[in-house]
């Protein structure tokens, strides 16, 4: 897995711990455990894909690709 988002605790603003991810993809539970030890509270946080902000090179390629190969058959 890549970098490790930081996340803090909601209760006391401690620095949480990551224990577990459920799911992959766009829509991921994720578990958290508190590092204060007088706290100790356990929480999910949800992580989804929300939007595109900047469409991909990789599909970009793709769609001009496929335009290509549209002019193409159109000239035939
Ligand atoms: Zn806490």
């Amino acid at each position: 897995m890549g970098r490790v988002i930081k996340h803090y605790c909601n209760v006391c603003k401690s620095e949480a711990q990551q224990l577990q991810i459920e799911g992959s993809g766009d829509y991921q539970k994720i578990h958290y455990a508190c590092k204060n030890p007088e706290c100790k509270h356990k929480f999910v946080m949800i992580r989804t894909f929300s939007h595109t902000t900047r469409e991909s090179d990789l599909t970009r390629t793709q769609s001009v690709e496929a335009e290509a190969a549209n002019l193409k058959q159109t000239e035939e």
